[in-house]
């Protein structure tokens, strides 16, 4: 045997996630390992709690981070709020709405789905129809920004009329947690899940989640036991909750858990609404770049995310090429289209510590090179001013 140590390129990440983690996050990963119990960690989780309370905007005391990625969050969701028998309605405009059903089903209870087109985002209307002729529906369920098509719903809208209509509301924030603006609580938000490695810098393994007391009630007066153990919340908070004794439940992610701390403490000396704007204001700059080359967004400007960018391909180029050459040539990763969008769209990411300056002025000047190169139909030598004269 003579393998060796694994050392990584260097990439700069601008596809739909993992998006570039900050060196001060990798710095606190790399801190000595402690204890899971030893109280100076156990002091960094309450931090950690608070300071996710501020980036969910939200006073719910079960706000906890999943020791596992987004996918485990989304499954804690709706195992601690979902039974055998009950019904979910569940909005699908892209690729998590699908994944939000195969887990509604595995948990016994059924989906009723409402579907809209890919880059369009949930029509409230839809949803109240479905309220309407679904009488008894237990829960409600979006996605608020689709990282599969960078479209964004109206969080408020849906959850109040879920509310109207005496329904929890479960969302799915792995995107949209620190890169649009999000409010659990003015927005009556019951559930959520997130990522750490969207537009909060870090890397990837953790799941933040939030519960209401309306959706703690719920999950203390069920009758049946959650079926995950390891992700049953009545379990997990006797590590995590307020006042526990913080008995051993599983051996926590420590130095994850380091990372994501940094990474919170960096939201919160940016503060949460400068980075919301921050995401904004270099959508507008990439934006400006991509257009003067010639390319389009497919979704419309009124809900487009600016953390997730869906462009169209010039006529004749074959996409897959174009990604592989940002990446063995320029060390830029770029995502495809998925689903629906597959071969049609590149989904260009901005969030977290990817959303900077130079990371724009690399992407363009790099795709702009490979698709003259590949003889694409576009306008060379524009697209830099371009988004230099955007960022003043
Ligand atoms: C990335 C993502 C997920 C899944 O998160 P993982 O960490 O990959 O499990 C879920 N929902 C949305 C909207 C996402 O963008």
């Amino acid at each position: 045997m003579s393998i060796t140590s694994f050392n990584p390129p260097v990439r700069t990440l601008m596809g739909p996630g993992p998006s570039d983690v900050h060196p001060r996050v990798t710095g606190a990963m790399a801190r000595p390992c402690i204890g899971h119990l030893d109280p100076a960690f156990v002091g960094m989780m309450d931090e950690v709690k608070t300071m996710l309370q501020y980036a969910f905007q939200t006073k719910n005391q079960l706000t906890i981070p999943v020791s596992a990625p987004g996918s485990a969050g989304m499954e804690a969701a709706f195992q601690n709020l979902l039974e055998h028998g009950d019904k979910a309605i569940v909005c699908q405009n892209g690729v998590f709405g699908g994944r939000m059903k195969e887990v509604v089903e595995r948990c016994g209870a059924t989906a009723i789905m409402v579907e809209d087109d890919w880059g369009k985002p949930v029509d409230p209307q839809k949803v109240e129809d479905a309220f309407k002729a679904n009488p008894g529906v237990k829960l409600l369920a979006f996605v608020h920004a689709e990282t599969s098509t960078g479209a964004r719903s109206d969080a408020e809208a849906l959850s109040a009329i879920a509310h109207h209509h005496d329904a929890l509301v479960l969302v799915d924030a792995v995107t949209s947690l620190g890169g649009s603006e999000l409010r659990v609580d003015d927005w009556n938000i019951d559930a959520i899940y997130s990522g750490s490695q969207k537009c909060l810098s870090c890397t990837p393994g953790l799941s933040p989640v939030s519960f209401s007391e309306r959706a703690i009630e719920v999950i203390t007066s069920r009758k049946s036991r959650v079926q995950s153990w390891f992700l049953d919340t009545n379990l997990v908070m006797g590590y995590w909750g307020p006042n526990a004794k913080r008995a051993y439940h599983h051996t926590a992610p420590v130095n994850a858990l380091y990372a994501l701390h940094e990474s919170l403490v960096m939201l919160q000396d940016e503060g949460l609404e400068n980075s919301w704007a921050r995401h904004s204001k270099n959508h507008m700059v990439l934006r400006a770049g991509l257009e003067a080359m010639g390319l389009s967004f497919i979704v419309d400007e009124d809900y487009r995310l600016p953390q997730l960018n869906s462009v169209t391909i010039p006529d004749g180029i074959d996409e897959a090429e174009v990604r592989s050459r940002l990446l063995n040539e320029f060390n830029l990763e770029i995502g495809a289209g998925l689903g629906a969008l597959a071969g049609k769209v590149w989904r260009i990411g901005l969030m977290g510590h990817s959303s900077r300056a130079e990371n724009i002025f690399l992407c363009l000047s790099s795709l702009e090179a490979v698709l003259n190169e590949m003889g694409a139909n576009i306008e060379t030598g524009v697209a830099l001013s371009a988004a230099k004269a955007a960022m003043k």
